[in-house]
């Protein structure tokens, strides 16, 4: 697509809140003798590549644009106002700051005045401004609206704006006019079979077909009674031969609710566990894990087979539904050092993953630098601690082949605060990139070099993008 959207002059004003991380006038380094490594130089021209460039968003959550426009919000009973923005995850941080359950309740209400809702968030807002959750939602009011700052004054403003905005064809004025991004891979439930199949591509989403076996969607839709483990893998196989060469990705979320130690249990020790639960009977949380365990390595051999990536989630847990202190932070420490070890047994599984396994993501590094099959996804990560994506980019280029790195994906529900997150991460992949140059690390011509596999040359490799689009282009899922 076309880079006009980022106009080479308009690249100063995106640089977040508030700061000025280009044309600093620092000293150059002593002895590099080379004019160009000027900082306010070499972080100018680096930059503008960085925000001129189309990027390829490899992790959402967004309903279909239709959807969106009929109303629909899909997190829990979230109202269709300004207030939707705040919804995911800035949420969070409300409640972690101390906000109120009746006080978070009333602010997302669809009962509630929308104009009457900044005296909610009042007393919580300076508390959480700074996050950077909050600073995708205030980049992107910025960016769409026009709107600097949070006040009784600018929410009628924001209400009308944010109405105003939600159209047909907004989907693509926000990801591609303004954000420059050009494609995003979706992850819904249990696929986005989205009216703009090549521009919202889709994830399979395959945990339950691990965890909740039995008379489910999934059965359904493939018309299967699942009464045996026998029946259980084909409803499995069918979901691959249905959709595999449509979907791009699959998409592993069990790291919420258990460790990905996934051992390959064989068929004989999985299918008496598999009998008791289609029967409803209880089972021990030992035998649930051989159910998952064997399921887990025959859906993904299925993904193997039809050469699609298996994503998972590690590290760090969103809160869903508004719920706090729900995260075992033991049980996340282990997610490197067994993604190691999913790598080593199935060698030729493509294993992507995912949000640098915030906030055990130095382990992240060796694995991505030892395992071949390893690829590291900074979705979210941009977010959740945007110092740390940063940082952790600049130690990635320095430590792991630059191929196995996916560098974005904004994992939100509502399409707006994408954009937001896309700023922050641009901005932290130029400022990585121009202090590994200033640190002689690397030269500058080489670091302009990174900038297209790193922001979607890598995407369209891993996923056969160019071969997907083809099939996508002018897919009707529905007839499918
Ligand atoms: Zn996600």
């Amino acid at each position: 697509m076309s880079n006009k959207s980022v106009k080479r002059r308009d690249f100063f004003r995106y640089v977040g809140i508030g700061t000025v991380g280009i044309g600093l006038s620092g000293a150059v380094p002593t002895g590099s003798g080379i004019q160009e490594k000027k900082p306010g130089n070499l972080r100018k021209t680096i930059t503008e590549k960085v925000f001129s460039t189309p990027l390829i968003d490899t992790h959402e959550h967004l309903i279909d644009e239709k959807d969106r426009l009929g109303n629909r919000t899909l997190i829990g009973t979230k109202s269709n106002d300004w207030t939707y923005l705040f919804s995911h995850y800035l949420d969070s941080d409300m409640l972690s700051a101390g906000m109120p359950a009746d006080d978070y309740k009333r602010f997302f209400s669809a009962d509630v005045d929308p104009i009457k809702k900044w005296k909610i968030l009042e007393p919580v807002w300076p508390k959480v401004k700074h996050t950077g959750y909050a600073q995708a939602v205030r980049i992107s009011i910025k960016e769409l609206y026009g709107i600097e700052e949070l006040s009784e004054e600018s929410i009628p403003r924001l209400q009308k704006a944010y109405q105003e905005m939600v159209a047909p064809g907004f989907y693509k004025k926000i990801l591609q006019e303004k954000g420059n991004i050009e494609s995003c891979q979706v992850n819904s439930y249990p696929i986005l079979k989205s009216e703009m199949p090549d521009f919202l591509m889709s994830d399979l989403w395959a945990d339950s077909l691990m965890t909740y076996v039995g008379n489910n969607d999934y059965a359904k839709a493939a018309n299967i009674d699942p009464k045996t483990l026998k029946d259980w893998h084909r409803v499995i196989e069918w979901w691959f031969e249905k959709y595999g060469k449509y979907v791009v990705a699959i998409k592993i979320g069990q790291a919420y609710s258990r460790g990905i130690n996934f051992d390959r249990i064989p068929y004989e020790e999985a299918e008496p566990v598999y009998n008791q639960v289609i029967q409803g009977k209880q089972v021990t949380p030992e035998e649930k894990k051989k159910l998952e365990d064997h399921l887990f390595w025959h859906v993904v051999g299925q993904a193997t087979k039809w050469d699609l990536p298996v994503k998972m989630h590690l590290g760090y847990h969103a809160q869903w539904a508004g719920k706090t202190n729900q995260m075992d932070l033991a049980m996340v420490r282990n997610n490197p050092a067994d993604a190691g070890r999913l790598c080593d047994e199935s060698k030729d599984t493509r294993f992507i993953f995912f949000h640098i396994s915030y906030p055990y993501y130095e382990e992240m590094l060796a694995v991505a630098k030892q395992f071949a099959n390893a690829t590291i996804d900074m979705c979210w990560a941009w977010i959740i601690n945007p110092v740390a994506a940063k940082d952790f980019l600049k130690k990635f280029i320095v430590t792991v082949p630059c191929n196995k790195i996916l560098i974005f994906g904004g994992d939100y529900t509502p399409v707006e605060p994408v954009l937001g997150h896309s700023i922050i991460a641009r901005n932290g992949i130029a400022l990585a990139l121009s202090e590994l140059v200033e640190e002689n690390h690397i030269s500058l011509n080489e670091a302009m070099t990174l900038v297209d596999p790193l922001l979607n040359g890598n995407a369209r490799e891993i996923f056969r993008l160019e071969k997907k689009q083809k099939v996508l282009k002018n897919l009707n899922w529905n007839t499918l």
